[in-house]
């Protein structure tokens, strides 16, 4: 066992490893050696609390390493498309731990807790088992929505306002009882029937939203799993939990508010729901009901490209599906060594993931300063030559502007359909994530180019001359 006054030296070392951790990933450049400090904190954090709090080691140890090998195992297998599922089914497990955490501290018969003193104990417990399960079934129904399991349109129950409304009243009354409750036993009760509703308003919560808002559900759902961190750190009395947990809680809550931003919506009506409809359905705007698209070939576009003065390249998430950044890579490099001017524009919410398309540029060793976010390129559609959208379909899409029965209407997009030609790569007419009809591919100047992502830019690359 180490002693107190190392202990708390290591805990503090971890917490600043873990500052610095989140600063360095707010910059791609810089990511990488943000996640080594968050490593190095990581390594620090396990092995104190194991030398410094824990006595009995033969059921950590079978823990960590059934732990240990489940997770590097999914860690190793995972692609990068199914990132987002992973790191909502991660939320779920940290939700699911404050549950079960909250119930074994109150059972604990070694805690002796009076007055006061086990008000404030009784109150963390029940904040953190509360957190703790609708942070578990909100990221289970979210991992299902990301996975395709459970459709993306939203469910809306009638009166549901008043049904949430009705399960946050009966948790302050059910609080009430397990704080005023005489034994244990009778606290379990007022616990229990707050966990089972708690876990039913996860559930309806994330139902209720539509595909589109998707993305805040996601840095809403890290927040949460921070806080239900920071509860159980304040369950166990642990200093260093509690920093970690209100780091990504915190974190989190400004992803939130990110992405709100960027899709111009305000969180209360995120968490209202109903915004975005069905998925992956072949929808067309009402307006674009029979008219024809204009299908174009990976020579034309390659020739247009070498013709091009300047070239805007917009990926979305089929980019990621196709594994297309490394060919679309090669395609900047020739073309750049043309002298043509090439820069990508990335929208907040491209993907599945806050920084996904960063991420799968970055790895195809892109550039950072060609690429820009969209209010750095917005104004340049204009006076471009070829927009190329790989796999993009609701960040493109001009109804969030022109229509405003759209479901999607007010969220800011990038105005591809400015330019001189955009040519839009994807499999098939089928809508994007948010189940929006999408009257880019109808437009006069727009050309579409079908099949996989990265066999179209494969082909693309082979017919640049040089
Ligand atoms: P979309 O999901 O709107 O569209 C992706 C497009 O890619 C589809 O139209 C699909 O068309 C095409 N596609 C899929 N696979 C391939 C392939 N192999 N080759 C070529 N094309 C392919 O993507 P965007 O990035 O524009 O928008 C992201 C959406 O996801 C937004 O609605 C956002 O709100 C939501 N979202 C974002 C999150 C985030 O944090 N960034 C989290 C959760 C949701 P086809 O099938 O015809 O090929």
């Amino acid at each position: 066992m180490i002693n107190e006054g190392l202990l708390t030296a290591a805990y503090i070392i971890a917490s600043i490893l873990f500052i610095l951790s989140l600063s360095g990933l707010s910059h791609p450049e810089t990511a990488r050696r943000g996640n080594i400090y968050g490593m190095i904190g990581m390594f620090i954090a396990i092995f104190a609390i194991i030398f410094g709090e824990v006595s009995q080691y033969e059921v950590l140890i079978v823990a960590m390493v059934i732990g240990a090998i489940i997770g590097i195992t999914v860690a190793a297998r995972v692609e990068m498309t199914g990132m987002p599922q992973l790191v909502a089914m991660l939320h779920s497990f940290v939700g699911l731990a404050a549950v079960l955490v909250g119930f074994a501290s109150y059972l604990d018969p070694s805690s002796h807790f009076e007055g006061t003193e086990k008000i404030i104990h009784e109150v963390e417990i029940y904040l953190g088992v509360l957190i703790g399960a609708v942070t578990f079934t909100g990221s289970v129904i979210a991992f299902g929505k990301l996975q395709g399991i459970v459709g993306s349109r939203p469910l809306l129950l009638p009166l549901r306002h008043f049904f949430n409304l009705g399960l946050a009243l009966a948790c302050i009354w059910f609080g009430v009882e397990f704080i005023n409750a005489e034994s244990v036993s009778a606290g379990m009760i007022p616990l229990g029937i707050m966990t089972v509703l708690a876990l039913i308003f996860g559930i309806h919560m994330v139902m209720a939203i539509g595909g589109a808002d998707m993305p805040v559900v996601v840095s809403m759902l890290n927040s949460y799993s921070g806080w239900a961190a920071a509860a159980i750190g304040f369950m166990l009395g642990n200093d260093l939990l509690i920093i970690t947990g209100a780091l990504v809680g915190s974190s989190g809550a400004i992803l939130s508010y990110i992405m709100c931003r960027a899709m111009n919506r305000n969180f209360l009506s995120v968490i209202a729901g109903g915004f975005g409809t069905t998925a992956g359905s072949v929808s067309v705007g009402d307006d674009d009901e029979g008219k024809e698209v204009v299908s174009t070939t990976a020579e034309e576009t390659a020739q247009l490209f070498q013709d091009a003065k300047s070239v805007i390249i917009v990926p979305g998430y089929g980019m990621a599906v196709a594994q297309a950044q490394h060919p679309i890579s090669e395609v900047t490099k020739k073309l750049r060594a043309k002298g043509i001017t090439v820069r990508f524009g990335i929208h907040p919410v491209a993907g599945r993931l806050p920084g996904h398309m960063n991420v799968l540029l970055a790895e195809a060793r892109v550039p950072y300063d060609i690429v820009l976010e969209m209010d750095e390129i917005n104004d340049d559609f204009p006076d471009t030559d070829v927009v190329l959208v790989i796999g993009a379909n609701d960040t493109v899409n001009p109804a969030a502007q022109d229509d405003p029965n759209s479901p999607i209407a007010g969220m800011p997009v990038l105005e591809v359909w400015k330019a001189k030609t955009v040519i839009v790569m994807k499999r098939s007419m089928a809508s994007g994530y948010a189940g929006v009809g999408n009257p880019l591919f109808f437009k006069e100047n727009t050309r579409m180019l079908f099949g996989d992502a990265k066999a179209s830019v494969d082909a693309i690359l082979t017919n640049i001359a040089g």
